[in-house]
């Protein structure tokens, strides 16, 4: 499924996401990382050691729920734009995401964008709460959106007339 449509199956995605009782206790990273490359500045950027070593360059990344604050260092580190940081408990009926973003324009801080689903559809509206620009990294965008679409929720597009 992966190699044909670069899509995750839903196995790949339950394999990598923390449990609801884990969801439920405040940010933490998810990584959608599914294709053994070589490939490991997930694993140097945290320094919380929540991100486990590898035995082997092309191991896929394994994370620890319990040791990542959900800071989203790495999620501006990974070459391959597959770390997010999710956060339930933003508001009673939002939920927070931090995504990597590379596209210009850049979304600004209040702004209502596109809220796309991992195909690319647009599935809602979402609030940009923040915009973090890093000199020679990945911006990391935090948006608020449903609480309902926390796992589906994982790009944007910004509208300009
Ligand atoms: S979000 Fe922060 S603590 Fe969690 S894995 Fe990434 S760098 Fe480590
Ligand atoms: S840095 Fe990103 S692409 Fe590379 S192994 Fe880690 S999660 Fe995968």
């Amino acid at each position: 499924m992966l190699e044909k449509t670069g899509l995750p199956t839903p196995e790949d995605l339950a394999r990598g996401s923390p449990s609801k009782e884990r969801l439920s206790r405040g940010p933490v990273a998810i990584i959608e990382c599914f294709q053994r490359i070589p490939c490991n500045p997930c694993y140097a950027a945290c320094k919380r050691g929540a991100i486990k070593e590898f035995k082997d360059i092309n191991d896929l990344p394994e994370i620890d729920f319990e040791l990542c604050n959900g800071c989203a260092v790495c999620v501006s580190k990974c070459p391959g734009l597959a770390i997010f940081v999710v956060d339930q408990t933003y508001s009673e009926k939002e939920a927070l995401v931090k995504i990597p973003y590379e596209l210009l324009p850049l979304p600004k801080k209040g702004e209502m964008v596109d809220a796309l689903n991992r195909q690319g559809e647009t599935v809602g509206k979402a609030e940009v709460v923040s915009v973090l620009k890093f000199k020679d990294k990945t911006c990391v965008i935090s948006i608020a959106v449903p609480k309902e679409l926390l796992m589906d929720i994982r790009n944007i597009r910004v509208r300009r007339e």
